[in-house]
């Protein structure tokens, strides 16, 4: 084992079921693209399609590989499918997302056509992060064409926000606003959703029908600002994701001499390092050298020089009877201490998303919890 990455799927259970009753009436969609945020995507998916409404993916190949893992649950692709691949996505049963783009309508149209049954259709309004959508000025013309088209079942029209996660955004509510006009002549039938995590959380007038959650399953919280107010609600998340690996060697070195590549980190002091099997190529972002911090026998011990692609450093002087073959945390807990992928994320200059997101596939995930325990 050079690294192992343990996801406890009970934990991300109880993480859906608080945000259900956090957002009920609403419906919980669970979002699960980039391999359920680094967590594993067939895994994760078995264990949380019984209690959602939904699981959302961003590719149609990860939809794919859910059917053939046998999960029959509803489907929505978030993302583009190519034109050339509408046929599997109408074979699959997903639903498609469909923008303002009118010549990729026609082409879905004409796939159901020959196929001989409706596309489920989800039509996403661009109301401000100015990515993918219809345009909310023109949204509702655009939505009564694709409701009057009979090879559509138009299921939902829906929007993402900019920047939900801010306490102190009046932005929110203009695209809700904006949403809510594109969307008034909807019929009854045709849901409305635009909140993911940090909206259901901080602003309850944005769940609409249903909430697309994503990184609360997994028991990260989208902000600061969402952890300190929701926590000062009684809302409990759980981090359902533990990444540890071994120390593989321990030496001294002597004041002035440097360690790693670049020689961009020098001793001061006559200092023990510990070398960590894993670098970049497995996820530890190259800048966390000089940043971050792991644990050690429950105590926090520095990365120190730069993060190579395999390999990297730790500072082990202050950490007393540390060896090569101790367990090192890089995320989860050790003792009364616990790292965050926030925390990992916020020292690296970037956020927990990103630190999940990229965690190889190829590294082996061990399951605990879930459906078969
Ligand atoms: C990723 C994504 C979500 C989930 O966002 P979280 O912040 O992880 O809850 C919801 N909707 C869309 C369109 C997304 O791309």
């Amino acid at each position: 084992m050079i690294a192992e990455l343990t996801i406890d799927l009970d934990a991300i259970v109880r993480n859906a079921r608080a945000l259900a009753a956090l957002i009920a009436p609403a419906r919980l969609a669970a979002v699960v693209k980039a391999d359920a945020y680094g967590h594993g995507l067939v895994p994760v998916a078995r264990a949380l399609a019984p209690h959602v409404d939904r699981l959302c993916v961003y590719a149609l190949e990860e939809a794919v590989a859910l059917r053939d893992a046998s999960l029959d649950c509803p489907l929505h692709v978030l993302g583009p499918v190519p034109a050339a691949d509408l046929d599997i996505a109408h074979a699959a049963g997903v639903a498609l997302t469909l923008w303002d783009d009118a010549t990729y309508a026609r082409q879905a149209a004409s796939v159901a056509r020959r196929r001989r049954s409706p596309f489920a259709i989800q039509a996403k309004i661009d109301t401000g992060v100015a990515r993918l959508g219809l345009p909310y000025a023109r949204a509702s013309a655009a939505l009564a064409a694709y409701a009057a088209t009979p090879e559509f079942d138009l299921r939902g029209a829906f929007t993402h926000f900019a920047a939900a996660e801010e306490l102190d955004s009046s932005f929110t509510d203009e695209q809700l606003a904006r949403f809510l006009g594109a969307t008034r002549e909807l019929a009854g039938g045709v849901e409305r959703h635009a909140a993911a995590t940090a909206a259901a959380m901080l602003w309850p007038q944005t769940r609409l029908d249903l909430v697309r959650a994503g990184i609360g399953l997994y028991g990260i919280w989208p902000s600061t600002q969402t952890e300190t107010t929701m926590r000062g609600r009684g809302l409990v998340l759980e981090p359902a994701l533990t990444w540890r690996t071994r120390i593989v060697a321990e030496h001294a070195v002597e004041p002035g001499a440097s360690v790693g590549y670049g020689r961009s980190w020098r001793a001061e002091r006559p200092t023990r390092v510990g070398t960590l099997p894993i670098g970049y190529a497995e996820g530890l972002p190259r800048n966390a050298g000089g940043a971050a911090t792991v644990l050690v026998r429950g105590q926090r011990a520095p990365l120190i020089g730069r993060v190579c692609m395999d390999m990297a450093f730790i500072d082990l002087t202050d950490v007393p009877g540390a060896l090569a073959g101790d367990g090192v945390t890089l995320i989860g807990r050790d003792g009364s201490t616990t790292i965050s992928a926030d925390d990992l994320g916020a020292a690296c200059g970037t956020i927990g998303y990103e630190i999940v997101a990229r965690l190889p596939a190829a590294v082996p995930r061990r399951y605990e919890g879930g459906p078969g325990a």
